[in-house]
């Protein structure tokens, strides 16, 4: 591998900001080029309520409705997939955490590992452009690789550019009302993270408005710095 590009074992990312700001794009080129793994707990969550488990019969209305899913269940699914080898390598954190407490919990469960945060890095927005982009996502059902009508749409239409699978996906959650409730969520609940992480000296700042090669080049350079 190539030492300038891979971070040391115990690298750990956050993505922060809105829905619809990008942290899944950006989280799966990071992945690509830095060898690190994505956890998202949105996808945790989907694949809980998808499989019917406890945790999911207890997320599956709240997401719905565009809420935030209880800390302790957000915490445990977390924890659970921290402990899998494959994050040995170093994670990048999509949408988690979405509150102080998961943020205090994140900080403990790191710390029992000797770890910490290296960068919790703010993907800036403007609320007004966050429901077209979301509104017209969707993603590959095979490969996961993810996809917007306007923003990056397929190369041939209804087909995986990736996998060439043709099962695509829609959330049952990028709708305009739940949409609206999601970014409220953000603004009382996600949104104090950035101060929070100012504070312990992790924030990094990037415009998210452009270009998602120009967003990916921005954050890269981030990711080199603080994994030098
Ligand atoms: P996402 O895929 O990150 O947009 O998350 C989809 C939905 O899953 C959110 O609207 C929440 O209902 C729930 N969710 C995902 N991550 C968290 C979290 N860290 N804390 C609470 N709820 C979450």
């Amino acid at each position: 591998m190539d030492g300038a590009t891979t971070p040391t074992a115990a690298t750990v990312l956050i993505l922060l900001g809105p829905p619809g700001a990008g942290k899944g794009t950006q989280a799966r080129m990071l992945e690509e080029k830095f060898g690190l793994v994505q956890l998202s707990t949105g996808d945790l969550l989907r694949e809980a309520v998808a499989a019917g488990t406890d945790a999911g019969k207890a997320a599956k209305a709240v997401m719905e409705a565009g809420d935030l899913v209880s800390d302790d269940i957000v915490i445990a699914i977390l924890r659970d997939r921290l402990e899998e080898p494959d994050c040995a390598k170093g994670v990048i954190l999509d949408g988690f955490p979405r509150t102080t407490v998961q943020a205090d919990a994140l900080g403990a469960l790191l710390e029992e590992r000797g770890q910490s945060v290296n960068a919790a890095i703010s993907m800036e927005v403007q609320d007004a452009a966050m429901v077209d982009r979301i509104s017209g996502r969707f993603t590959c059902g095979n490969c996961g690789e993810g996809y917007h009508d306007t923003f990056k749409p397929t190369a041939m239409s209804g087909t995986c550019d990736k996998c060439g699978s043709t099962e695509m996906k829609r959330r049952a959650d990028d709708n305009a009302e739940t949409v609206a409730q999601r970014l409220d969520a953000y603004h009382a609940q996600t949104a104090p993270l950035i101060a929070y992480y100012e504070r312990s000296g992790a924030l990094s700042r990037i415009d998210a408005m452009g270009a998602i090669e120009e967003i990916a080049s921005n954050l890269s350079q981030v990711v080199t710095k603080v994994t030098a």
